[in-house]
């Protein structure tokens, strides 16, 4: 392993890396000290707001009743004190929009006293709304460029907090974003809409069930994040790591992760002194982050959180992930987001947790012990089952990108068909329901070990299940197939809409059988799951998701397997699906016609510039080396033959079959992308998926072989083995 300069440099800088960063101390500090010390919190309102403004804006937060208006000047005045005093000069509103990335506008506090000095200032309007120039932003058609009015508009019930940076702190306001026609342009305006749905039909089933107090019912999330850091320095080197966040190249190193060694296995020094640094961080924000491990692939790592309410958890994601970004660079490593940066070792998901539940009746999704007795978590669990199956093009659609693509499908992550794994104890609970009644659970027991010195393990009542992208996991479900680097607030807006959508499917159906009558409820119960368990019960599947015999399977079960996103973003705008959405009033069918435009023209923007790049470095990178080895050999068997020796020419041969194999794809590629014309974004879209990218595969396939061949000395770009290995 020697290389070209640069990459000797960038193996000398990671050999020879020292700390640049002072050693934090948690003996002096505790985690639980800082644990949102930056965060404007219900208790730092309660200190800072006079007891009326304070009651009206808890309410608003905890009941999700009207936000009043009128706080906003007392807040915005006590929010600014506070953030001043935390070191802040500037204020921003933060939003997401369909980019999928965090975005912020900031503002100075500063203003002109009008006698040559300034004052320090905040109203409540500069809290309630921001106008941001929306005209950078995809909106889909919702916007003509010329109408550039966007506005951003506080949302109280994801706390604002302070961004430290060296030179100056900001104050950070989370907000929705919309068009000047109040149409969303962003993740959380719908989200909060879905989450306003969600709680009405939830309220409506407790009622059924008997339950008077009820408080708000909130979806909630925890978001496993999957994340791989490499140096830096071989990131600057990798032209397509760069630009592309992901290698177009790179022949597979002779070790990659079939040892299986690296999984949960010990974190490297630098690592986790930048986990321990990134943690921090997100203690003062308030982020509740709970676990780190190794992950299966080499310099992969997971992180991942106590869950929390839908809405803090997306905003607290989004936190995560521009933490991991900015913390890592400090510790000179890059946090690659993508979901496949390195081909032929496992690529990342972001693994969503999601529940409902709410302070009076708990976790909605929780079995309890006996659920074959448990009515109510039944009848939240069969509206989740049939909302993924009734839906389950939409479930893929919203976890589609180009960049997951490269993941969803391959042996590593769940397959694109959507099936949920329920487990032996539930599987079991609704065949007994399908056959008429259920009258018992199965139970997990107690495990005994075999050495008395260790303790008998209460055993779980059914097994998990790692190939299947929506498994039931003791008290939720996880969605396995998020993009790592995607905001989680699309699946969650699906995931609320639908179950929303089957919560009023059973509500409407027990409140009409029993017509109030609770003596009734139990044999409604039944009906209504059996009837669901009857209808959708195919998407339940327990086996090995991976499997050739599941792809058959599912296709007889009529499961669709939306392999591509090309295929699966059209769902977006199918009639059921807008018709739900509408329904519950989470988006107007422009609002969804908007986003399939913005996600596929995504999808042609992310494939063409991985094109331009793959012709750039296959030019201006891979070709000029080979030719260079070519000639090395070449002058070498001139020499020999000319003192007389023969030489194998067998090398050159076969490095000259490839310099031209190389030059023709990468030709054959240039004309895929020139000859191609459309003015439709999902013909355009259909065009990158269906022949750009296998002609990029195909010049890859020579690169890689190059790259096998060509003296090491050549061989410009940082390998799979030093990026991966070398930390
Ligand atoms: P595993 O890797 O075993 O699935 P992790 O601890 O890595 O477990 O992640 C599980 C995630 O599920 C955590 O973020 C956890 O807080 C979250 N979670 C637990 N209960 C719920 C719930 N009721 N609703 C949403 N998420 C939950
Ligand atoms: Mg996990």
């Amino acid at each position: 392993m020697s290389g070209s300069t640069s990459r000797l440099q960038a193996i000398a800088a990671v050999t020879n890396y020292k700390p640049t960063t002072p050693a934090l101390n948690f003996a002096d500090t505790s985690p639980s000290d800082v644990f949102g010390v930056n965060v404007f919190s219900l208790s730092v309102m309660k200190e800072r707001l006079p007891k009326e403004i304070f009651k009206s804006v808890k309410a608003t937060i905890e009941t999700g009743s009207k936000l009043d208006p009128s706080v906003a000047d007392v807040v915005a005045a006590a929010m600014k004190d506070w953030a001043i005093a935390k070191g802040a000069t500037h204020y921003a509103h933060i939003f997401h929009p369909l980019t999928g990335l965090t975005a912020e506008k900031h503002d100075s506090f500063l203003a002109p006293d009008g006698a040559g000095g300034a004052i320090m200032e905040f109203s409540g309007k500069a809290l309630i709304q921001g106008e941001p120039d929306a005209s950078s932003f995809p909106s889909g058609g919702i916007r003509v460029t010329f109408e550039a009015r966007g506005y951003t508009a506080w949302d109280v019930t994801s706390p604002a907090y302070i961004l430290e940076n060296p030179n100056g702190t900001t104050l950070c306001i989370p907000t929705a974003f919309v068009s000047w026609t109040g149409e969303a342009l962003d993740k959380k305006t719908p989200l909060l809409r879905s989450m306003q749905a969600l709680n009405k039909q939830s309220q409506r089933v407790l009622k059924i069930f008997g339950h008077r107090d009820i408080a708000m019912v909130t979806a909630t999330a925890g978001a496993e994040q999957e994340y791989f850091l490499i140096d830096r320095n071989f990131f600057f080197a990798r032209p397509d790591l760069l630009n592309a966040g992901r290698t177009l190249f790179g022949a597979k190193p002779p070790k990659g992760q079939e040892f299986e060694d690296q999984y949960f296995g010990a974190i490297p020094e630098r690592v986790l002194a930048c986990m321990l640094e990134v943690e921090r961080e997100l203690y003062k924000l308030g982020v509740p982050v709970k676990t780190r491990h190794n992950e299966v692939a080499p310099s992969q790592y997971e992180i991942a959180p106590i869950f929390e309410n839908a809405n803090i958890a997306t905003d607290h994601q989004q936190l995560v992930m521009l933490t991991l970004k900015r913390v890592a660079n400090k510790y000179g490593l890059e946090c690659l987001l993508h979901e496949k940066p390195f081909a032929g070792v496992n690529g990342s998901g972001k693994h969503l947790n999601f529940s409902l539940g709410n302070s009076t009746q708990g976790n909605l999704l929780d079995p309890g012990s006996t659920p074959h007795q448990n009515m109510q978590f039944l009848v939240f669990c069969a509206a989740v089952i049939r909302a993924v199956h009734k839906f389950s093009p939409l479930l893929r659609a919203v976890v589609a990108s180009a960049s997951n693509d490269h993941r969803l499908g391959a042996n590593e992550a769940p397959p694109a068909i959507i099936s949920i794994f329920l487990g032996d104890q539930l599987t079991d609970v609704f065949e007994q329901i399908k056959g008429g009644a259920a009258k018992s659970s199965k139970t997990g027991g107690i495990m005994h070990l075999g050495a008395d010195t260790l303790p008998p393990l209460p055993k779980d009542a059914g097994d998990r299940n790692r190939t299947s992208p929506f498994a039931f996991t003791g008290n939720r479900f996880e969605y396995r197939a998020v993009a790592s680097n995607q905001s989680i607030g699309g699946p969650l807006v699906a995931l609320n809409a639908i179950v929303a959508d089957s919560l009023d499917y059973v509500a409407t159906a027990l409140e009409q059988a029993t017509g109030g009558d609770s003596a009734k409820l139990p044999q409604a119960v039944q009906n209504v799951l059996k009837d669901i368990i009857d209808k959708h019960g195919a998407v339940i599947f327990n086996g090995d998701g991976y499997s050739e015999a599941w792809h058959q399977e599912a296709e007889k079960r009529g499961l669709p397997n939306l392999k591509t996103s090309v295929d699966a973003l059209p769902y977006l705008s199918k009639p059921d699906v807008v018709e739900v959405f509408e329904k519950f009033g989470v988006l107007s069918k422009r609002e969804v016609e908007s986003r399939e435009a913005i996600y596929l023209e995504q999808y042609c923007k992310a494939v063409n510039v991985e094109s331009l790049l793959v012709i750039e470095m296959s030019k201006t990178v891979i070709f000029p080396a080979a030719i260079r080895y070519q000639s090395e050999l070449a002058v070498t068997c001139a020499n020999l033959k000319a003192v007389g020796y023969q030489f194998d020419t067998n090398t050159l041969d076969k490095v000259t079959e490839l310099v031209k194999n190389l030059q023709d794809s990468t030709a054959a590629l240039e004309n895929a992308r020139s000859a191609f014309h459309s003015h439709s974004v999902l013909d355009e879209a259909k065009h990158y998926c269906n022949t750009i990218l296998p002609a990029m595969l195909e010049v890859r396939k020579y690169a890689d072989e190059l790259e096998l061949m060509v003296a090491d000395d050549l061989w410009p770009l940082p390998t799979y083995q030093e990026m991966l290995f070398i930390k």
